[in-house]
């Protein structure tokens, strides 16, 4: 029955917003996928994961590195 709701609370995570400052929860939006080329230009990470801040509602964008 909870199934949703269980599934959003693992697309959360924790930790400081750098746009605000404050120690929030960060909601997952999305994963943005660049062009090879176009990463590598803009010294970017392939894959980047979207997070929109629960305090300023910013969106973060946070590079996919840790999968190599
Ligand atoms: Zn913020």
């Amino acid at each position: 029955m909870n199934q949703v709701e269980q599934q959003k609370h693992t697309h959360t995570h924790e930790g400081v917003c750098p746009t605000c400052g404050s120690y929030t929860r960060f909601d997952f939006l999305g994963e943005q996928r660049w062009p090879p080329r176009v990463a590598e230009k803009l010294g970017l990470s392939p894959v980047m994961f979207l997070w929109t801040c629960g305090n300023c509602q910013t969106t973060i964008s946070q590079p996919v590195s840790d999968t190599q």
